[in-house]
């Protein structure tokens, strides 16, 4: 029989994330999303508390996490602000090349460091002229001798003037071009590595991104994580992994616009009636449970499947990641309608939820580049 219930562990884990969101992230998230700047205290607390880096193994000082636990986990982060739960998780994102692909000594070196000292990680994979087509990237890490000289340029780089580490992906032979994809973990204050400029934004305010330039950086040759070519296999894997963390944030963050406007339309009388009489409202909130709750249908499948590995990752986790997504902008944007004049004021935070619901439609591969997973996986 298929059981969609929890069991305790799993509720213990939402009730403890749900608990810091409520203590942290939900009396903070207005004021993040205005300064813009990156929530260092909250991040520290989550240390604190034990609620960063889940997926790290345990002997290592993580949580251990499966993939079906981080997704409770995230959508508990997303239900009170998806930008400040991605300066957590793009932690992870940053560390998922290292988990699958490094040796015990590094994995060990990189998460004691990143423990001891509270910090966060980036992930840089995006470059000026290669976004979604990540096979365009030109960085390179030349070896020389027991070093590599890395040069090139990222951009749109989450975490990265805040980052301890930097997962960087460049071509170790550019004759080779993306052939010789490798990645390499680095310590962020490197000498050579230049943060450029700190992207202004429309959601997800309390994220950071920057324009990072590597010119002649100098990287222990122990730097590359796995084997020279196998980064473009380790940049995939790592999103099979982190896609569905995406989505349930996404959901979160729908969830909560949802419960908002629904809470709020009980109580706006018009005509002498509350606007939930109306089946203009009452059908949109209709859907907006019904959207949330395929969504997340599909989120626990895709991390169940990942965990119990009995199905194709990549097709579910690219799937639960445009679906639930798409759902967010759906549902936040009626979530907006239905507050009519208040729904757009900045005295609630349905407006706020719109505007980071766009975000998670970009990145970790496009909407569209989800689809192509997708279609690729069904027409193969
Ligand atoms: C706030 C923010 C945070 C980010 N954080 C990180 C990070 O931490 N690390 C990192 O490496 N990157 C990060 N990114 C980059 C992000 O992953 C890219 O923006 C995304 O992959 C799209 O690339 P692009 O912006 O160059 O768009 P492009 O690739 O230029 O795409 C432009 C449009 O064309 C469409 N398109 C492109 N190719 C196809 C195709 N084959 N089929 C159909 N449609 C297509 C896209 O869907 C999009 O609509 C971040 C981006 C943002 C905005």
């Amino acid at each position: 029989m298929v059981d969609f219930s929890l069991d305790k562990h799993q509720q213990e884990i939402v009730e403890k994330y749900r608990d810091f969101t409520k203590r942290w992230i939900i009396p903070n998230r207005m004021k993040y999303d205005e300064l813009a700047e990156f929530p260092w205290d909250i991040v520290k607390a989550a240390y604190d508390e034990k609620i960063i880096n889940g997926a790290i193994p345990k002997e290592l000082g993580g949580n251990g996490f499966n993939i079906f636990e981080s997704a409770l986990a995230s959508e508990e982060f997303g239900y009170g602000c998806t930008g400040i739960g991605i300066c957590i998780d793009a932690t992870t994102l940053a560390l998922t090349p290292t988990f699958l692909s490094a040796t015990e000594e590094q994995k060990k070196k990189i998460y004691g460091e990143m423990i001891e000292k509270k910090a966060v990680a980036a992930y840089a994979l995006t470059e000026p002229d290669a976004g979604s087509d990540v096979q365009g990237i030109k960085s390179t890490a030349i070896k020389h001798g027991d070093k590599y000289i890395l040069n090139g340029q990222k951009r749109f780089i989450t975490n990265a003037d805040v980052a301890e580490y930097i997962t960087v992906f460049a071509l170790s032979d550019p004759e080779r071009g993306s052939r010789s994809l490798s990645a390499f973990i680095i310590k962020a204050n490197t000498p050579g590595i230049t943060m450029v400029s700190r992207m202004d934004k429309m959601g997800q305010r309390a994220s950071v991104q920057n324009e990072i330039k590597f010119e002649n950086v100098e990287i222990p040759a122990d730097s590359l994580i796995g084997r020279e070519g196998e980064g473009f296999l380790i940049a995939m894997r790592t999103f099979d992994r982190t896609r569905t963390g995406v989505a349930a944030a996404a959901i979160g963050n729908a969830r909560s616009a949802y419960e908002y406007s629904k809470k709020w339309a009980k109580n706006r009388i018009q005509f002498g009636h509350p606007i939930t009489v109306l089946e203009g409202v009452s059908f949109m909130l209709a859907d907006m449970a019904t959207e949330i709750e395929a969504a997340k249908m599909l989120v626990w499948e895709a991390a169940w499947a990942f965990d119990t590995k009995q199905r194709s990752m990549s097709k579910l986790s690219a799937m639960s990641k445009y679906f639930a997504t798409d759902v967010a902008m759906r549902v936040t944007t009626n979530a907006v309608q239905i507050m009519g004049g208040e729904g757009y004021s900045k005295e609630h935070p349905v407006e706020k939820m719109m505007r980071d619901a766009k975000l998670s439609q970009i990145y970790e591969g496009t909407n569209q580049v989800n689809r192509l997973v997708v279609s690729k996986n069904i027409l193969k």
